[in-house]
């Protein structure tokens, strides 16, 4: 049924596009004068304040017009699987591996083969069949009160269920990918009954109701609601930045107990991309010094690039070793992990 609709949209487009060429037989280009470039549709999870200096330099430097939509991941990979063929999307623009997993699963993005992105984004940080590339890194760690807690109490995300910070933990919302992304990789790394173990006591340890968002979390640590929680480092970054004297610091899990979880944001060509070649050019001038510096300093993140330097304020939290595990596997366990957060009680 859906691939006999399919030939017949086919044959409809290309009965379609015939007569246009048809009409623009007798419009031969004028002497000196060039094409107008093909525009580029992007549909990003990124927020429009972000992306768009990023669209405005690259249409400066290449002349090229970029269309995009923004809303928020999950509604915007939803609408690009329900478009099929007939999306106007070149490229998907998303955070999180598991998104950007999710919609390679699911058939919406294709291949790019290109040396300038297989030499500017390392392996890691990268889908194996090239479906998508990182852009940017996130690393999500412990944060804590620094009025009432000295770092060296703390150990790794599994510490975190010790009884000694009953009532002392904020968590944002298990329904956050980020969250998902990460009990992922602690079941990759320690196996479903420790992770589970180690969900439980978080849960007990709970000083308030899990947050919608990490902000509101440090803003509740700060305003003396914890002692300790997980956030992403952009979040407290933008609020340092606000307040040099906020109470509240980073803490790195080190590499003997599994390092830090780092998770990406992205962007793959979209299976029925109508400019693919534009959309690459895009991506690739995207994982750039110009894009990666845009990209990293406006939002606090880490670039991708590893030629690129971090925001002055984010080198200064210090370096990291970060979890081994390819950002694509947190993808693979990615259910488990929602079912294991469920039972756990962790909502
Ligand atoms: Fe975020």
């Amino acid at each position: 049924m859906r691939q006999a609709a399919n030939a017949r949209q086919r044959r409809l487009l290309s009965g379609i596009l015939m007569l246009i060429l048809a009409g623009c037989g007798g419009d031969k280009p004028q002497p000196g004068s060039e094409a107008p470039a093909e525009p580029v549709v992007v549909y990003s999870a990124r927020a429009e304040q972000l992306i768009r200096p990023i669209f405005d330099a690259y249409t400066a430097e290449t002349g090229v017009p970029i269309r995009y939509t923004t809303d928020s991941e999950q509604p915007l990979i939803q609408k690009l699987l329900a478009e099929g063929e007939t999306t106007p999307a070149d490229l998907l623009i998303t955070v999180d591996a598991g998104n950007l997993w999710y919609a390679a699963e699911q058939g919406a993005l294709r291949p790019t083969w290109s040396e300038v992105l297989e030499s500017n984004i390392p392996a890691h940080l990268r889908d194996p069949e090239n479906m998508w590339f990182g852009l940017s890194v996130r690393a999500r760690t412990i944060v804590y009160d620094t009025r009432d807690v000295d770092p060296s109490e703390l150990t790794d995300y599994r510490g975190l269920a010790d009884e000694k910070w009953r009532d002392r933990l904020c968590l944002r919302t298990s329904e956050k990918v980020y969250n998902q992304s990460l009990v992922a990789m602690l079941i990759a790394d320690y196996g479903e009954e420790e992770t589970e173990r180690t969900v439980r006591g978080w849960v007990a340890n709970l000083a308030t109701d899990v947050f919608s968002n990490d902000t509101s979390l440090i803003e509740a640590m700060a305003a003396g609601q914890c002692d300790v929680g997980i956030v992403n480092t952009y979040y407290f970054g933008r609020l340092q930045k606000e307040n040099p004297e906020i109470p509240v610091a980073i803490f790195w899990p080190s590499a003997e107990t599994g390092g830090v979880h780092v998770n990406v944001s992205g962007a793959g060509v979209t299976r029925h991309a109508k400019n693919a070649d534009g959309a690459r050019a895009l991506l690739e001038w995207m994982s750039s010094e110009t894009a990666q510096k845009l990209l990293g300093g406006e939002n606090m993140e880490y670039p991708a690039n590893p030629a690129v330097d971090a925001h002055p304020l984010v080198a200064a939290w210090g370096t990291f070793e970060p979890n081994p595990m390819n950002v694509a596997q947190a993808g693979a366990y990615q259910a488990d992990a929602v079912r294991l957060m469920d039972r756990a009680g962790y909502r």
